[in-house]
């Protein structure tokens, strides 16, 4: 039993590691780059840090993985086990993203979140283009 849950401990901090290892956020610059948007990264003055800020825009965008945000979607499963060490952490994270955003939109920047189910091959370019469509609606 006690194996069981370091390894599930073990499979969760990879995908944590690769997440962080912003795969998604890069797909997602790299489009915006191709796009001619040009943007921030990771500003830390901003709330909750956002990956990616487009000033001309005021649009902030956060590239958030489904798991660790408690996104609504498949790929959002509550762990079977370690229920006491999971379920405070998702739900703090899922506080803490409602708060920075609420307080970025105090401060007039446009939230915008890309889930990472969203960059899934066969839906990316359209989730992409649909994400362009959005910035160049925040500005002004
Ligand atoms: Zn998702």
């Amino acid at each position: 039993m006690a194996d069981n849950h370091s390894k599930e401990v073990r499979s969760m901090n990879m995908s944590h590691i690769r997440s962080t290892n912003s795969k998604p956020e890069e797909i997602v610059r790299k489009y915006l780059f191709s796009q001619g948007l040009r943007y921030r990264k990771n500003v830390k003055k901003l709330p909750g840090c956002p990956d990616i800020v487009l000033p001309k825009y005021h649009t902030v965008i956060f590239v958030n993985g489904c798991f660790w945000h408690r996104h609504d979607c498949s790929r959002f499963v509550w762990p079977s086990s370690n229920q006491d060490y999971w379920r405070p952490k998702i739900l703090r994270n899922v506080e803490r993203d409602k708060k920075n955003t609420e307080e970025l939109k105090a401060l007039g920047w446009n939230v915008i979140t890309v889930w990472e189910c969203e960059l899934k091959r066969a839906v990316r370019e359209e989730n992409l283009n649909l994400l362009i469509t959005k910035i160049q609606q925040s500005k002004s």
